[in-house]
Parts: structure tokens; sequence; C-alpha cells
């Protein structure tokens, strides 16, 4: 997406990690960011999404009632195994929760 989104003639592509966001009384104005470099910069938009994954520090600011994380997922991968039917995904209901294995590659199995 990053990519298509770079490929418009009218956007302008800038990364880099999000240390807060801009509130100006309640409204969001922009980010403050950090460059891979080390630099520091402001960036400021009418619409700001924050969509920065399940690890998120920068809504919980935001979010009332206040973020709830009522249950998780553990991974692991699965090295040299077979499944017992092939180019299928396999869920195992198991107690206390379902188990997902499927194959993300030809030596690995994603175990969920
Ligand atoms: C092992 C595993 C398997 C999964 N399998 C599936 C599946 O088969 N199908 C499915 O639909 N879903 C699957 N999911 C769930 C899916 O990956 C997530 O629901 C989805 O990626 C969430 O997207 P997102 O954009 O909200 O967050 P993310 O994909 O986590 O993206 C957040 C991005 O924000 C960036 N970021 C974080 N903090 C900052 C910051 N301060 N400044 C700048 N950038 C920041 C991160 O580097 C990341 O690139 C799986 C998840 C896991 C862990």
């Amino acid at each position: 997406m990053r990519e298509k989104a770079a490929s418009l003639l009218n956007v302008k592509l800038e990364e880099g990690t999000v240390a807060s966001l801009i509130d100006l009384k309640g409204t969001i104005k922009g980010v403050q960011y950090k460059t891979k470099n080390g630099q520091e910069f402001i960036a400021c938009a009418p619409l700001t999404i924050v969509c920065d994954g399940c690890f998120s520090n920068l809504r919980r600011s935001l979010c009332n009632p206040k973020v709830d994380i009522p249950s998780c997922f553990v991974a692991l991968i699965l090295e040299n195994c077979e499944l017992p039917y092939p180019n299928h995904g396999h869920v195992v209901l198991a107690d206390p929760s379902p188990i997902l294995f499927y194959r993300i590659s030809s030596s690995e199995i994603r175990c969920l």
C-alpha cells in the first residue's frame, strides 16, 4: 500500500517513527516524528490517521473507553514438518482455545 501510495504524483512519502501526536485543545493537528538518521520533524495535516498496530502507544490517549485487551495470540514457527492434509490450513478445536496450523513457506508451518 505504501509503494502504491508513493507512486502517485500528488503524494510525498515521508517515513519515520512517530513520537507523539500534536494535540491542540483536543484536536489532532499532526505528528512529531523522527527519521532513521535521528532527525526530528513535525508534520501537520487536516486529517491524521493513527494506524500503528495493536501495540500502539498513540491510540491509548485517543480512546474512550480505554483500550481493553481481553485476549492474545501466541505464535510459533514449526520447521521441516508436515501437516496431515498438504495445501490446507488446519484448525484444531482444543481447550482452552482453537489452534491454527498453516504453511507459510516450503520449510515452515505457522502455528497460532
Ligand atoms: C502471526 C500473525 C498471523 C496473522 N495472520 C493473519 C491472516 O492470515 N489474515 C488476517 O487477516 N490477519 C492476520 N493477522 C492479523 C493482521 O496481521 C493484523 O490484523 C493486521 O496486520 C493489523 O493491521 P494494522 O495496519 O492495524 O497494524 P500493523 O500491520 O501492525 O501495522 C502497523 C504499522 O505501524 C508501524 N508503527 C508502529 N508504531 C509506529 C510509530 N510510532 N511510528 C510509525 N510507525 C509505527 C509498524 O511498524 C507497522 O508497520 C495475523 C497476525 C499475526 C501476528
